[in-house]
């Protein structure tokens, strides 16, 4: 899909552009020597694109310090800053990096004053020659958007088309559009619709993908995949996060899997594929596990979710590391990595659902290690959509459909919430998971 070129900093998204690969800090900001180190780490891995929370005015001070530090050190990979709730430190931010996302959902409580911030905003943006993105995700829909089109991807594409319009008449062309979800059958059909309006009214920003809380692990790999490559084999994508509950630099080989896939330069190790009706049977040679799993997942994500299959089958082998061949017909193997795909697409619920955020400088707790024991111990609840999110400034409202939600409080406290509700606030970190399986028993 051919879209506007967008700038920040020496980066190009969009146009003929190739795809770029992005990811997030999970250090504090305010933590300047942790946050440069890990965007060192980050950009040796091959992140392009370098996003760092912002929750307050201080922290622009810190972003400086980064940037300034970075340069000093011939680190040139643009930063971004990621803004929510307050309007003034996304127009503090965008005086110091090269591109500011905002989330539309809480850029400001009143419309009529989102539109006169977002203006300045604007302003400020031009005079730096600073990117926009306008970041919507799924679970922060405003009130407005959803007594109009409900919880749905209409209504995510409606209310991002209101931004983009504001752009427009604003003059301003800076700007990519993200619409994540963490439900990947949402997440791609927002895009879709997206592209669409975008291509009929002649005016086509580029494309930021994303599922959002995908969690980790094979899981959050498989769900990526997934979501991401419907679009990309599509033509629609132009940068591309995949946010995992893990170490930020293990986000940049997916990424870059996809990148490189939806760029022509790497192809599926799919050596056969017979159809029976709607039931596939695929068969490999893959020179690694995490190459299996992310061919597979891309080979198949998208027909599962458009229903043009109802089943796959897995043949074949992968390489292990130690150089062995290890076949999969008929294997546990396969048939988990059927399960993960078929849960990834929606098509069939194996195990609970986890809508888990990557972390971020907002974190209040060891989220990868707290994820990791909520799996374990709620592996039995099929089909429940459990979350478990950083913080309680965005999680509660991020955590979209989730039956129950794990949520840091901070100074090792932590909420429950039911639904949309909190039902036990302040509980002490070590006894949090037991008091959630207690009133999911109750329940
Ligand atoms: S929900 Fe998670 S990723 Fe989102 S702001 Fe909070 S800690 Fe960061």
């Amino acid at each position: 899909m051919e879209t506007l070129k967008v700038k920040a900093g020496n980066v190009t998204i969009g146009g003929d552009c190739p795809i770029v690969v992005q990811t997030m800090c999970n250090t504090h900001t305010s933590d300047v020597e942790a946050s440069v180190a890990q965007c060192v780490r980050l950009h040796e891995a091959g992140a392009q694109l370098i996003r760092l929370t912002v929750p307050s005015l201080a922290q622009v001070d810190s972003l400086k310090e980064i940037k300034a530090m970075l340069r000093a050190r011939g680190i040139d990979t643009p930063l971004v800053a990621d803004v929510h709730f307050s309007s003034e430190i996304a127009i503090a931010a965008a005086e110091v990096v090269e591109k500011v996302r905002i989330n539309p959902g809480n850029f400001h409580k009143d419309h009529d004053k989102a539109r006169e911030q977002f203006a300045k905003l604007v302003e400020v943006c031009k005079a730096n020659g600073t990117a926009i993105r306008i970041g919507l995700n799924h679970g922060s829909l405003g009130e407005r958007i959803t007594n109009l089109y409900g919880n749905t991807p209409l209504a995510m594409k409606e209310a991002v088309m209101e931004w983009l319009q504001m752009c427009i008449e604003n003059d301003f062309y800076n700007v990519v559009v993200s619409l994540k979800a963490s439900n990947t059958f949402v997440m791609v059909e927002a895009y879709r619709l997206l592209a669409m309006q975008m291509q009929e009214t002649g005016i086509v920003f580029p494309l930021h993908l994303g599922v959002t809380e995908a969690g980790n692990g094979d899981g959050g790999r498989i769900k990526s995949a997934a979501g991401i490559s419907a679009l990309l084999s599509e033509g629609i994508g132009n940068t591309v996060r995949v946010s995992l509950t893990e170490d930020p630099a293990c986000e940049i080989p997916v990424a870059q899997y996809l990148a490189d896939r939806y760029g022509h330069r790497l192809h599926s190790s799919m050596v056969s594929l017979t159809l029976e009706g709607k039931k596939a049977v695929a068969t490999y040679q893959a020179p690694s596990r995490e190459r299996l799993l992310l061919d597979f997942a891309c080979d198949f994500g998208k027909r599962l979710l458009d229903k043009e299959l109802d089943e796959v089958e897995l043949r074949g082998t992968f390489e292990e590391e130690d150089g062995t061949q290890t076949v999969l017909d008929g294997s546990q193997y396969a048939e988990y990595l059927v399960d993960e795909l078929m849960q990834a697409a929606r098509r069939r619920f194996y195990r609970p659902e986890y809508i888990a955020c990557p972390g971020c400088g907002r974190t209040m707790y060891n989220l990868e290690s707290t994820f990791n024991e909520v799996k374990r111990r709620t592996s039995h609840l099929k089909g429940m959509v459990i979350a478990v999110m950083g913080c309680i400034v965005n999680g509660p409202g991020e955590m979209a459909d989730a039956d129950w939600g794990y949520v840091g409080e901070g100074n090792g406290k932590v909420s429950i919430y039911k639904g949309k509700s909190p039902v036990l606030r302040h509980v002490p970190e070590n006894e949090a998971i037991d008091r959630l399986l207690e009133l999911i028993e109750s329940n």
